[in-house]
């Protein structure tokens, strides 16, 4: 049996005529750039997340970089992030000049470690200008324990939510979605995100009316009015198409995001019944911290396993693939290792958590139209590996 990593055509479907009508909206206006939808799925979004202010940028990538911009980021300056992360996350410091600083991750959740985080605020002052959790695989970073530190030291928080739309955390026992929580929320709409568009599409939520007005100048390399420019900005517009598009998928999120958890659930499950989860601890299923806080404690926008012992994660996607499995390391090499990033000066072994993660992690099927005949298949394939990989004895 064929199980995919992702199964987008399964999810386009039941929502065709609807997408379809959507386009046609858009084609018949000839608005392309901005514009009503792209208005309408702001106000959408900032309803969605519990936050006053949304603007639409052109990718998640663009949403974290007219961030820093918006907050004032640039050379000399640095902004603590984490090294296990999508390239961008740490990209976007570099290429506003400013300085990467990482701090490893907690090994259970992959998110920035709060005790990291605060020696590494202690040390990077003054010319520390903003901190940057990612909300790792849809589950928030420690946002209780980050939003006190950073509070304590004034500085703004950037939440890249680019995983974990719809995510929540307790914040002071009150759940708080992703992206409501710091200064600034980045969302993604790439089309593999809990919520995809049809191409590169973004968001930035925040709760500071300026920041949202700073953010809608500088995506239009920032003017105001058009043609005057008191600051340089970008092209960083989301097109009306996206918009038009997101907006007939936005009210499915939660059913999808119920889906994806009840299939996490049902992992575990599985799992523990074949015997995978006892024994020296073969393979260590996702922990969702904040899950006794009821609501969506792990959107679950990638079901992470780890697979301890020298080489055999590896051996387990090689024979996964064999099977047809998809399965995807995310990230197979920390951002402080990249050679791009060689130049800080951090050397192997340095952070040594997000390193044992890219050796031993790795991301199975759990998109919302997965069956239970495919994730009976998954667990089944990965138990018939761990039986082959014993030793005789
Ligand atoms: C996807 C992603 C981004 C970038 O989003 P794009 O829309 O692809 O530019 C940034 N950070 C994280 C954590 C992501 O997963």
């Amino acid at each position: 049996m064929k199980v995919p990593l992702l199964d987008l055509a399964a999810q386009y479907r039941p929502l065709r005529a609807e997408v379809l009508a959507a386009l046609e909206r858009v084609l018949d206006s000839q608005r392309f750039i901005l514009g009503p939808e792209v208005e309408a799925l702001e106000k959408e979004v900032a309803a969605y997340c519990g936050v006053p202010f949304a603007v639409g940028v052109s990718s998640g990538t663009d949403a974290l970089l007219a961030s820093l911009m918006a907050l004032g980021v640039g050379p000399g300056h640095s902004v603590i992030t984490t090294p296990y992360s999508f390239f961008a996350t740490a990209g976007v410091i570099a290429r506003v000049g400013a300085t990467p600083v990482f701090v490893d991750i907690d090994p259970e959740t992959y998110n920035i470690d709060p005790a990291g985080l605060a020696a590494a605020i202690e040390q990077a002052r003054p010319e520390l200008r903003a901190v940057m959790p990612v909300h790792l695989f849809g589950q928030t970073a420690e946002m209780g324990e980050v939003m006190r530190l950073c509070s304590a030291h004034d500085l703004p928080v950037i939440e890249d939510a680019a995983q974990a739309i719809g995510a929540e955390y307790p914040l002071g026992g009150v759940p708080r979605r992703a992206g409501s929580i710091g200064a600034l929320g980045c969302f993604s709409f790439f089309p593999s995100k809990n919520l995809g568009g049809l191409g590169d599409g973004g968001m930035v939520t925040t709760a500071d009316e300026a920041l949202a007005e700073r953010l809608r100048r500088l995506r239009v390399h920032g003017s105001k009015p058009k043609y005057y420019h008191e600051i340089v900005g970008g092209n960083f517009r989301l097109d009306a198409i996206q918009a038009a598009a997101l907006r007939v998928k936005l009210p499915r999120l939660d059913s999808w995001t119920a889906a994806r958890m009840a299939r996490a659930d049902r992992y575990a499950t599985l799992f523990e019944q074949a015997g995978l989860t006892t024994e020296a601890a073969r393979v260590g299923l996702p922990q969702a911290r904040h899950r006794a806080a009821g609501g969506h404690y792990h959107i679950y926008n990638q079901f992470v396993i780890r697979v301890p012992g020298q080489g055999r994660r590896d051996r387990l996607i090689e024979h996964l693939r064999r099977h047809e499995i998809g399965c995807e390391v995310y990230y197979p090499r920390p951002l402080h290792l990249q050679p791009c990033f060689a130049y800080l000066g951090y050397p192997e072994g340095s952070l040594p958590e997000a390193e044992r993660a890219a050796r031993e992690t790795l991301a199975l099927p759990v998109f919302p139209e997965l069956s239970d005949a495919q994730q009976d298949w998954v667990v089944e394939t990965i138990a018939r590996f761990f039986i082959a990989e014993r030793p005789s004895s």
